[in-house]
């Protein structure tokens, strides 16, 4: 009898070890689930962000206006949309100078697709990797910002809940790619529309405004990513003045995206808004926390189709999605952890009574 416990012991610590092996790998990979931001660390705080550009004489005019009002924004590129960011100086040149003006640079994939999609052709390498390296051969270092086009792969399962849709599991694989780069998934809580109300600026501060002056928001409690396009005469000529100046009346304090989400735009750490001294060294991998919910993310218009090779998706939130009730894989990993450590230590003590 002893000898057959014996056995069925070792046997069951054996295998226990190769359960702690699994769930260690299990552990290592939800590990790397990119950060998604949707709001910044410090009410008070407001952020600029740039889409789909740069674009020859937009971008330009975009950073005329930031210069002039002192603003850090963040520009979101492609390679592959309104210009050819591999082979045109002139528009490697915009990138440089945003660059060089503090601004933060970061990817919205090399042709403008949706990562979904992206996933389906495969494509994600193209997309993420390659654009990284297209942006790298042009300043230098490599992004950690990331904006999904179509935001999918941002709209995280807490989301979902909060405004009762679908969530699509494909969400963490996007994640799960973004994150093993130690890149971050930046999305927004407050919209312009710019590119659909081109010619009434109006409707781009009602906009913005459902987000500002919700009930119960104010600054003392809230804080604002939002977005515009570069690339559009409009957006750039008329509605970002007006932008600036009404989160300003609004009490707001217009800061860098760095500064409002506490993370280094670069994967070597470098910041160019901070003092040299202080600027830290990024291990790459994510296991930051989940973002807040916020409930005014809408999905984001298609691309230019001047530059070849892009694609015309124009799908939707969670389209093909495969629905179904998600695991919370996070949670799964630790209650197995846990699990197994008092399996082993009742096998042991098991173990010493026999012997
Ligand atoms: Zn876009």
């Amino acid at each position: 009898m002893k000898s057959f416990l014996k056995l069925a012991t070792i046997s069951l610590l054996t295998s226990q070890c190769f359960g702690n092996a699994a769930v260690k790998n299990n552990a290592k990979n939800t590990g790397t689930l990119a950060t998604v931001y949707t709001e910044c660390k410090k009410p008070g705080q407001f952020v600029l962000t740039f889409d789909d550009g740069p674009n020859a004489g937009t971008t330009e005019r975009a950073l005329n206006v930031l210069k002039k009002n002192g603003i850090i924004g963040t520009f979101f590129v492609n390679s592959a949309n309104y210009v050819d960011l591999v082979n045109s100086v002139e528009a490697r040149n915009i990138v440089k100078r945003a660059y060089e003006e503090g601004h933060d640079i970061g990817s919205h994939t090399y042709q403008h697709k949706d990562l979904f999609l992206a996933m389906e052709e495969g494509s994600l390498e193209i997309n993420v990797d390659k654009n990284n390296e297209v942006i790298s051969s042009i300043i230098g270092r490599t992004p950690v910002f990331f904006r999904p086009p179509l935001g999918n792969g941002g709209f995280t399962k807490e989301y979902c809940t909060a405004m009762n849709i679908p969530y699509d599991m494909r969400t963490e694989q996007v994640r799960q790619y973004l994150g093993e780069r130690g890149m971050k998934v930046i999305m927004w809580n407050a919209d312009t529309q710019d590119w659909n109300n081109k010619g009434n600026v109006q409707n781009s501060i009602n906009e913005l405004a459902k987000s500002l002056n919700a009930i119960g928001k104010s600054p003392q409690n809230s804080s604002f990513i939002t977005l515009i396009h570069d690339v559009h005469d409009y957006s750039v000529d008329v509605i970002l003045q007006q932008v600036i100046d009404y989160v300003k009346q609004n009490g707001y304090q217009i800061v860098s995206l760095a500064e409002c989400i506490g993370e280094a735009p670069y994967l070597d750490g470098y910041n160019p808004n901070q003092s040299t001294a202080n600027q830290s060294t990024n291990t790459g991998a994510t296991t930051g926390t989940m973002p807040t919910v916020n409930s005014n993310i809408n999905t984001e218009p298609g691309m230019n189709m001047n530059v070849g090779n892009t694609n015309t998706a124009t799908s939707t939130l969670n389209s093909n999605s495969s629905l179904g009730k998600p695991i919370d894989l996070e949670s799964a990993s630790i209650k197995n952890f846990i699990n197994s450590i008092f399996t082993v230590i009742f096998l042991a003590l098991l173990n010493t009574l026999l012997y």
